[in-house]
């Protein structure tokens, strides 16, 4: 990971640093090891950031568990909530799309785009420079192969081991584990004795991103290195990517003032059609 860090440039020695922290294994993995990281650079500040959704019997679990990893790290924690942003939990969205008929979305998806907004949101009020995502190996892959599938190749362009500031309200975001496989990471927290938490999300089985995790795990043991390969190949692609894809210019959405490419943010825009902006 140190190798991914410097690789990449993405951490500098006098950087304000906040690790989104799910109470998952790769990002509560991830907080340990910058937080030791970090000891070796005084100038470095770390912070925490959870996000909670509002999932019932998933995320009450999961906000414990980072609380409880972030005091014995001495890193302060920040928590945010869906019902505190947008005024409604994940449940009661999911609720409100099923009774409208709304069937184009899973939960997956809104919870997706309000926690992007959220996670952003959240860091930017604590004065971040990076946001850190826990993204693995298999992560990084499998969003490479739903980009394809969903028919949005450009979108790899943008999904980079280091985002892109295109705007002073987006804080930028990197993935330290890009190259590290989660069967990895979870080795590391068993060997260190870190508690994360096991059980999925609920929603979890509604995802495309399912399908695609257990195409390319099935590739993986059969043909070992398959998510480096498809990792490099993509990587070496990119620049090409980049050239092709225009620059857009952002405004900032007419409800929230986020920045956005149209005129409502796609977080808006899910609201509005649920009837809740
Ligand atoms: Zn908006």
């Amino acid at each position: 990971m140190r190798k991914t860090i410097s690789k990449y440039e993405m951490l500098g020695p006098r950087d304000r640093i906040m690790v989104a922290v799910s109470g998952g294994k790769d990002s509560v993995t991830l907080l340990h090891i910058l937080a030791k990281i970090e000891k070796a650079f005084p100038d470095v500040v770390l912070c925490a950031g959870t996000v909670d959704e509002g999932i019932r019997d998933y995320r009450d679990e999961a906000l414990k568990i980072a609380e409880e990893n972030c005091r014995k790290l001495g890193v302060e924690h920040r928590v945010t909530s869906f019902k505190e942003l947008f005024g409604y939990e994940l449940d009661e969205i999911v609720e409100l799309a099923r009774n409208k008929g709304l069937s184009g979305l899973t939960p997956c998806s809104y919870c997706g785009v309000l926690r992007r907004k959220a996670l952003n949101s959240l860091a930017r009020e604590a004065g971040v420079d990076k946001l850190v995502v826990a993204h693995s190996l298999d992560d990084e892959t499998q969003t490479m192969l739903l980009n394809i599938v969903h028919g949005d190749p450009l979108r790899l362009a943008r999904s980079k081991p280091v985002l892109d500031v295109i705007h002073p309200k987006l804080v930028q975001r990197v993935k330290p584990l890009c190259m590290v496989p989660e069967k990895e990471v979870v080795l590391y927290a068993y060997l260190k004795g870190i508690e994360f938490q096991s059980i999925t999300c609920p929603y979890a089985q509604t995802a495309l991103r399912n399908d695609i995790r257990t195409m390319l795990n099935r590739m993986e043991h059969k043909h070992a290195g398959t998510l480096f390969t498809v990792f490099h190949s993509i990587e070496k692609i990119r620049p090409a990517l980049e050239a092709y894809a225009k620059e857009v210019e952002l405004k900032d959405c007419r409800a929230c003032g986020e920045p956005t490419v149209g005129d409502l943010c796609r977080s808006c825009q899910m609201l509005e059609q649920l009837g809740i902006l």
